[in-house]
């Protein structure tokens, strides 16, 4: 009989790029994403070469170029998703420090890329079945079942599990997505949240009304990365549209200030009228162009703004082995998301996607059998466990060090110069 399905939860980006992979090599895979097909994903995140470049490559050799003019922020005015990380005084405009300066030539290391484009592009020729939300399974490796929300029940060799974290469970410590798979079979995975307020909110804008603005102080990069006295202004371009309009994403953050912190919203993971407080805090600072036309209280007092909780999620390999036990593998955020900022969640998406399916690859046959299954499982785990573990330790150590007292920006500033580290 030939082998079931591939079964994967979850059309974000670890889900699409393995299915896209599985599927040019002609294994028969169907992703289920709970979400609606016309749900937007207007944010964008930085990706790296050390994960696009093996997916590119994997993908039969897509270009770089042609990557780029799919997927960046600013394809639809000719851009790359060109990104100069310098750290800005956001207070005076002083270029400080970049912490990963620009590599030269036109196929940078890192670039922007909007993540509804990225999708769409991964999605090309998928079979992805929405409003397919997972709530069960059952089974054995090579005989796996998944159970939905809506009582369907579909049968599969292997389940991946790349479902993300869930953003909508309340509390500090928080048990894992609303997918049974983790509930059930992950009890002890915790996704923590880390102490920190983080307001996002969008402006739109012409290009040239941006190009105006924006040209002087930061150039042709689609990140403004501004810190300030123990709060952080960043600004980056999500997307631009053929009509010539421009999506910016501001944040305002900080630390959280004491137990008593009016901004401190943890249970709270959603879009809301801007808080009273969030407006004060921010006319409280002086802030210079381009921060202070975007993080502008004035202008977002009648916007609406979302709290962004920032997760750190550490799984432990004896916990994902017991997993494998019902034949699911996890991948991407559902295994190791990490905060936001100064984050490479995507990044490792991309790459445990193209890990993963080069081990099923080299294993598929008509009829895969329940070890083929494990030792699929197993050799992935090997290669990837530590990796991603490593990565969420890697950024949340950076993220707490992301709001600190400008004289330590400064002095952060000499310390790079001195190492030649300064555009
Ligand atoms: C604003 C922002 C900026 C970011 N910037 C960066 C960056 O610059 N660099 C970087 O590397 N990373 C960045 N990230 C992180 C990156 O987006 C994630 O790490 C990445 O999306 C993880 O991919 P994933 O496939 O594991 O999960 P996701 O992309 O979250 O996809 C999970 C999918 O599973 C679906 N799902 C969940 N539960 C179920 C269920 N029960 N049944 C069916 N479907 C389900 C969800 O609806 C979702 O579509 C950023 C994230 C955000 C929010």
């Amino acid at each position: 009989m030939p082998s079931k399905p591939v079964l994967i939860i979850g059309g974000g980006i670890s889900g699409l790029c393995v299915a896209r992979l599985l599927v040019q090599r002609g294994i028969h895979c169907i992703i289920f994403e709970q979400s609606v097909m016309e749900k937007s994903q207007g944010y964008a995140i930085t990706v790296r070469d050390w994960a696009f470049k093996p997916l590119l490559e994997e993908l039969g050799g897509v270009t770089v170029d042609a990557f780029q003019n799919a997927v960046a922020v600013d394809r639809a005015f000719g851009g790359s998703g060109w990104v100069d990380l310098t750290f800005r005084n956001n207070e005076t405009g002083k270029a400080l420090f970049n912490p990963e300066p620009p590599k030269g030539g036109n196929q940078g290391a890192l670039f922007r890329a909007n993540r509804s484009a990225l999708r769409d592009w991964l999605s090309d020729g998928l079979d992805v079945r929405y409003e397919h939300k997972l709530e069960g399974v059952r089974g054995t490796p090579g005989h796996v079942t998944a159970v939905f929300r809506s009582g369907l029940e579909i049968a599969g060799s292997i389940l991946i599990g790349a479902d993300g974290v869930n953003s909508s469970d309340a509390g500090i410590r928080l048990t894992l997505s609303a997918s049974l798979v983790r509930r059930a079979l992950l009890p002890n995975a915790s996704a923590e949240v880390l102490p920190v307020v983080l307001f996002h909110g969008k402006r739109v804008m012409t290009v040239e009304a941006w190009r105006e603005l924006w040209t002087n102080h930061i150039g042709a990069s689609t990140v403004a990365a501004g810190v300030g006295d123990n709060f952080n202004t960043f600004i980056t371009v999500a997307n631009g549209t053929n009509s010539g309009s421009i999506y910016l994403d501001w944040t305002y953050s900080r630390a959280r200030a004491g137990e008593d912190d009016a901004l401190w919203m943890p249970t709270r993971s959603e879009i809301m009228k801007v808080p009273q407080h969030l407006l004060k805090e921010i006319r409280s600072k002086d802030l210079v162009p381009p921060f202070s036309i975007l993080v502008d209280a004035d202008a977002i007092k009648k916007d609406k703004v979302y709290n962004w909780r920032i997760w750190a999620l550490q799984v432990s390999r004896e916990d994902l082995d017991r997993v494998s036990e019902r034949g699911v593998v996890l991948i991407g955020d559902a295994v190791h998301a990490m905060p936001i900022f100064g984050g490479e969640g995507g990044n490792h998406a991309i790459l445990d996607s193209v890990e993963l399916f080069k081990i099923i690859s080299a294993r598929w046959t008509e009829t895969l059998t329940a070890g083929d299954v494990r030792t699929v499982i197993q050799d992935f785990y090997n290669g990837a466990y530590q990796r991603g573990q490593d990565a969420v330790k890697r950024c949340a150590q950076r993220f707490s060090q992301f709001h600190q007292p400008i004289e330590k920006w400064e002095k952060v500033a000499e310390t790079a110069t001195r190492n030649g580290n300064r555009v």
